[in-house]
């Protein structure tokens, strides 16, 4: 079989620290300054699963995505499947990005379900964050995704599962 590549994207209002996770992911570091990504930018990680099970994802980074404005929908294009993520210090980038979400899934086609990191959890209890979790796992606004992660890209919690996760069902449908 030829080597697989794929193409996801991590979407999400600005500053919920979308580039943050894919840095924890690629080079395992973590930075507190704040710099707007501008349009996209895009890394690649080879991901193997187990001997013979393996992906290049190919990353896209968006910036912010608002959804006040004509996003260029053009970015989304060819996307094995999104990374949505939210804030969880900030309980309004949840409801903004469940408008993204159904914004993306009118407009796209995915090979795989999307999944849902609600970033910053180092932010928050840990009882909290079981909370959290219960309350998205019960509401219906993320119908169609395959999961939900508490991540931390700041102290690296759930951030190689996410992109692991994403390989292995991409890995999965394409095999
Ligand atoms: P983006 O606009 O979604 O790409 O967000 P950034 O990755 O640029 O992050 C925005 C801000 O949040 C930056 O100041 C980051 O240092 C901070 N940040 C990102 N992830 C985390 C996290 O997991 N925990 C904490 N405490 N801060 C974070
Ligand atoms: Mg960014």
């Amino acid at each position: 079989m030829g080597k697989l590549i794929k193409k996801i994207c991590l979407v999400g209002p600005e500053g919920v620290g979308k580039t943050s996770l894919i840095k924890r992911f690629i080079d395992n570091s973590f930075d507190e300054k704040y710099r707007s990504t501008i349009g996209v930018q895009i890394s690649q990680k080879l991901i193997e699963l187990k001997p013979g099970q393996s992906v290049e994802l190919i990353i896209w980074d968006l910036e912010g995505f608002d959804i006040s404005k004509n996003y260029p929908m053009s970015y989304l294009l060819g996307a094995a499947t999104f990374i949505f993520v939210a804030d969880v210090s900030r309980p309004n980038t949840i409801s903004e990005l469940a408008s993204i979400y159904s914004r993306i899934l009118a407009n796209t086609k995915m090979d795989v379900a999307p999944l849902i990191a609600i970033n910053k959890i180092d932010l928050i209890s840990v009882n909290e964050r079981e909370t959290e979790l219960n309350k998205l796992k019960s509401s219906t606004i993320f119908s169609s995704a395959s999961s939900f992660h508490l991540t931390s890209a700041k102290l690296g919690d759930s951030v190689e599962e996410i992109f692991n996760s994403v390989a292995l069902s991409i890995c999965t449908k394409n095999d």
